[in-house]
């Protein structure tokens, strides 16, 4: 399960500190395929890269399965990413001087499995790209890097894949084709699925939604649906959702001193999953 406690991010905007994420307290349950939607600039990329660890939170605590991974010093929280989280950028971030298949193969060598190759070998085939996996990125298409991003996102067989944006630079029909198959990995393997998305109609295949504007969750059905298989009637719930609506909380005001360049690319690279060339 993943559990957000009061969890808020304020960055510096020159001299001014700015709230990016209001203090948010949710709970995605084990094996849910959750979409993030809203528009741009609404926190949805902040939000993941808190979830996944990439990024520290200026106030509150974010749980993977019970653990606090904002009090892991950098080496626990590398070593839980790897186990435990596999991450899908709208931009594929592979490594350009390597093959697809090393692209997938290399992060597990290095992470010291056994069966790097093979598990490489039917990472691709799963993802269809059997006879790709000796091309070089460049030679690839957007939609074949993001499945072999996606590839090397389940290296590990993570519990978690978080994706963002992963199809916010394909044509539809490749967009389609990796939400085929994120939706194949969910029901495969049991994954929880966190994707963000600005569009609402690739939102719809979702089990749940949050729906984010102004750094503020606006709408959040997980709830709704967990109240709805302990068997409370949605509209019970409709009504005391609109008493108890609190995106309007003026707290977030905790300031942090640091800017995180959460796109800064060294960031990206020094998480565990992605050695540099
Ligand atoms: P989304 O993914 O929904 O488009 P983001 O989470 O990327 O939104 O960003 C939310 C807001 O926070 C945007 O207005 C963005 O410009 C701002 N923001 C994100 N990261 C930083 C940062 N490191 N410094 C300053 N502003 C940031
Ligand atoms: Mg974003």
């Amino acid at each position: 399960m993943i559990e957000l406690r009061e969890v808020s991010k304020t960055v510096m905007s020159g001299t001014e500190p700015l709230t990016i994420l209001h203090p948010l307290s949710l709970q995605i349950p084990h094996g849910q395929f959750v979409a993030v939607v809203g528009p741009s600039g609404s926190g949805k990329s902040t939000l993941l890269g808190l979830i996944a660890g990439l990024d520290a939170p200026s106030s509150g605590s974010v749980l993977i399965d019970t653990v606090d991974i904002t009090r892991l010093d950098e080496d626990s929280l590398a070593r839980l990413r790897g186990e435990k989280v596999g991450f899908v950028f709208q931009f594929f971030h592979l490594i350009p001087s390597l093959t697809a298949y090393e692209n997938v193969a290399v992060p597990m060598e290095i992470a010291g499995l056994d069966d790097a190759r093979p598990r490489a070998e039917r990472l691709l085939e799963e993802v269809g790209l059997t006879g790709r996996a000796h091309h070089y990125p460049s030679q690839l298409s957007g939609g074949e890097q993001q499945r072999v991003a996606l590839a090397r996102a389940l290296a590990n067989d993570p519990p978690i894949v978080l994706a963002d944006e992963p199809t916010g630079n394909l044509d539809s029909a490749n967009g389609r084709h990796i939400l085929e198959l994120l939706r194949k990995i969910h029901s495969g393997r049991g994954t929880t699925i966190v994707l963000v998305t600005h569009d609402a109609e690739l939102a719809a295949i979702a089990d749940a939604r949050l729906m984010m504007r102004d750094g503020r969750v606006v709408e959040n059905t997980l709830t709704l649906r967990s109240l709805d298989k302990l068997g409370v009637a949605a509209s019970d719930v409709e009504g005391r959702r609109a008493e108890g609506d609190h995106s309007g909380d003026p707290r977030g005001r905790s300031t942090s001193s640091l800017d995180y360049s959460r796109d800064d690319p060294a960031l990206v690279d020094g998480s565990t999953r992605e050695p540099r060339p």
